[in-house]
């Protein structure tokens, strides 16, 4: 129900268009895929990943014979799920089974990364374990206070120190007192200030080696949060993110936001980073796993 009610721009526009091809055309032919082509160019599917999908489909349509244009949606949903499930690929955070998993949580000013972090911490809790925040963005004007506030909302302790002082100090004094004091997750926030890329990514770089040296095998995560409503420009931020850190899952938010969640697709045919979580709404339990099969039918259902 989540998945349905957050998806629902998108189903709206994406599917209703859909279905007016479907009925307007009811034979498949070239006009037809040219259509189909632009509606998914413009729910921001991305162009690479529209070409492959259309080939595709123009072959099973070939394979099977398919002639009306209404035995296609269910193609459509089959490589739709194809295209966002890797064969193998685990799309589930790696919690340690012995001692303490920490997450770091990197992106951009205003994607929804405090937001994201608060709802982590509750998605865990719910899951049995115990969750402790670090205020590694100790730049951006708020940041620690917002991320307090969600810390006292779903009652997870914040380590915090004052705003401008060194993130790497922060990190180690949370992992001191995730260490004393047991806990399962530490989820780390960091800076997002983009405009000083270089200035960024030395800081990430700095921040990663305290927490590997303190918790070997750390961090256990690197989750990359992304803005579904910007489009081509979550891309480009994920290109540059991953071309300095490590980046082993994306939390993709504000999908119920947009009309345009083919962004979902782009993301993961043409970056190779596994979606981990979706973000649909403000509240602390918007927060869904992702999950290719659930995702196309909250599309089309
Ligand atoms: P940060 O600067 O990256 O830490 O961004 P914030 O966590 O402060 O979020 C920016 C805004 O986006 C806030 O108003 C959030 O409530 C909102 N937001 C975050 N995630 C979602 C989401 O999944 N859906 C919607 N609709 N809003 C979100």
């Amino acid at each position: 129900d989540k998945f349905k009610n957050g998806l629902e721009k998108t189903r709206d526009s994406f599917v209703g268009k859909m279905n007016e091809l479907v009925y307007r055309y009811r034979k498949v032919d070239e006009d037809f895929f040219e259509e189909l082509e632009e509606l998914l160019i413009s729910a921001d599917v991305g162009v690479p990943t529209v070409m492959e999908l259309i080939d595709t489909l123009k072959d099973e349509v070939r394979l099977r014979n398919i002639k009306d244009t209404a035995d296609i949606q269910p193609v459509i949903s089959e490589k739709l799920t194809e295209l966002l499930e890797k064969e193998g690929e685990d799309t589930t955070l790696a919690l340690q089974e012995n001692g303490m998993t920490v997450i770091l949580v990197v992106g951009v000013n205003g994607v929804g990364k405090t937001t994201s972090i608060g709802k982590l911490a509750h998605y865990l809790q719910q899951e049995g374990k115990s969750v402790m925040l670090a205020a590694g963005d100790t730049f951006r004007a708020g940041a620690i206070e917002q991320l307090e506030v969600w810390g006292e909302r779903v009652g997870a302790d914040v380590i915090k120190q004052q705003s401008g002082s060194d993130p790497a100090a922060v990190m180690y004094d949370a992992l001191q007192a995730a260490k004393a004091r047991q806990v399962d997750v530490l989820i780390c926030d960091t800076a997002g200030r983009l405009q000083n890329k270089v200035n960024l990514m030395k800081e990430l770089e700095k921040v990663k080696r305290v927490i590997e040296r303190e918790v070997p095998g750390a961090p256990h995560e690197v989750l990359l949060v992304l803005d579904a409503t910007t489009g081509q420009n979550a891309m480009s931020q994920a290109k540059t993110f991953g071309e300095t850190t490590e980046v082993s899952g994306i939390v993709l938010t504000k999908l119920d936001g947009t009309a345009k969640g083919g962004i979902v697709l782009a993301i993961r045919h043409e970056l190779d980073i596994p979606v981990k979580f979706i973000g649909l709404g403000e509240k602390m339990d918007d927060l869904q796993p992702f999950q290719a099969e659930q995702f196309v039918y909250g599309l089309f259902k």
